[in-house]
């Protein structure tokens, strides 16, 4: 076996049988003692891969000015929290304060909150996060998070959260699971449980083999912030790469080094993610009683906010390095062929409000 974890989940199966893919995800990004995200800082250059607030400090300046024009919007409710789902090393929070500096009325209404699995990077975000100009809270759950407005963003982190996958059969939708090998390797294979028809609405029929996931601790997790968004007031941002309407395929990826992995050969020594069903989170927050606003595309979202303006102003004065460094910066969040179109932004908000640009 290739890694200690892929010894764990072997043995584990071995004893009570194959396991789903969500446990698969939940095991190899959480496990307390060989998890992905609990034994690592993975993000940067020298990690496995580059998210949007280590690309540019603009990326987490625009979030912030949106997030305080929402505020702003609903009337400047105080207090009021400012959440932020999985925040990583904390850039992303450290960019939106900068910004609210700008605005003192909202830096005295509010608590910071922060919901991170990972004691090693709520250390990473501690220390990152030192100055900060106003109270922060860590949590395990966004259960949590004291009640009240809440203004809260989550940037990659629905593609972490566990997905579940089913296989069309001849005659029927399988889970798919993971069990051993002739060898005792980790392999993919088909489970007892089943897809009733009441959750292939509005899909087409698929051939046999193909893949059909769903995200049912993301839709929970939208479901518990919607419900609070529309009785409390506030509003949500969710940037991640995924898809539009719901559809057929196998999303589950591996990266390590900046570079795709097979799935099942580095557990807890690679990345591992789904693409976003957005469609599925919009319709959990509707279903919860709050509108979601979008998607659309971080590119259209990032230039809609002011993005090349920004990034101008950055560079006034600075010299040809600085300045490509930037442009670099730029083509990474905004082009089409880089996170511009595979990134998607999606707000919710409660009744009765529209957020520009959406
Ligand atoms: N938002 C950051 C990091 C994205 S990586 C950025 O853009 O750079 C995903 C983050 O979500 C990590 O901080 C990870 O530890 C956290 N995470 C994963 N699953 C989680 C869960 N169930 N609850 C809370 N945080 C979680």
């Amino acid at each position: 076996m290739t890694t200690p974890l892929a010894r764990e989940i072997a043995a584990e199966i071995a004893a009570d049988g194959p396991i789903s893919i969500a446990r698969y995800m939940a095991r190899c990004l959480g496990d307390p003692r060989h998890g992905y995200y609990t034994t690592r800082i993975p993000f940067g250059q020298d990690g496995d891969f580059v998210t949007a607030p280590e690309v540019s400090q603009v990326f987490g300046e625009l979030i912030g000015a949106w997030l305080i024009a929402a505020w702003e919007d609903q009337g400047a409710p105080s207090p009021v929290r400012l959440v932020e789902l999985g925040p990583g090393r904390g850039t992303l929070m450290a960019d939106i304060l900068r910004v609210a500096r700008l605005r003192p009325g909202f830096l005295q209404a509010t608590h910071v909150d922060l919901v991170e699995t990972s004691p090693r990077l709520r250390d990473a975000q501690r220390d990152r996060l030192a100055d900060a100009p106003c109270p922060i809270t860590w949590h395990e759950r966004i259960e949590e998070v004291p009640g009240g407005p809440a203004f809260v963003v989550a940037n990659e982190f629905f593609d972490a959260l566990p997905i579940r996958q089913f296989m069309r059969t001849e005659t029927d939708w399988h889970e798919r699971v993971i069990g051993l090998d002739d060898t005792g390797a980790l392999a993919f294979g088909l489970g007892p449980a089943r897809l009733d028809d009441a959750a292939l609405t509005g899909l087409p029929s698929a051939q046999p083999g193909t893949i059909l996931e769903r995200q049912p601790i993301a839709d929970a997790i939208m479901a518990t912030l919607a419900t609070r968004i529309a009785t409390e007031g506030g509003a949500l941002l969710a940037i991640d790469y995924g898809y539009l309407r719901p559809g057929f395929g196998d999303t589950l990826q591996a990266v390590k080094s900046h570079a795709y992995a097979p799935v099942l050969e580095t557990p807890g020594e690679a990345d591992l993610t789904a693409h976003v069903n957005f469609a599925a989170l919009a319709g959990a927050a509707e279903c919860s009683g709050a509108v979601a606003h979008g998607p659309m595309t971080q590119a259209a979202f990032l230039l809609a906010l002011g993005l090349v303006e920004r990034a101008q102003k950055l560079a006034a004065g600075k010299d040809d390095t600085a300045f490509a460094t930037l442009e670099a910066a730029l083509n990474r969040l905004a082009g089409a062929e880089e996170m511009g179109e595979l990134f998607k932004v999606l707000a919710v908000t409660s009744p009765g409000i529209r957020p520009p640009p959406f």
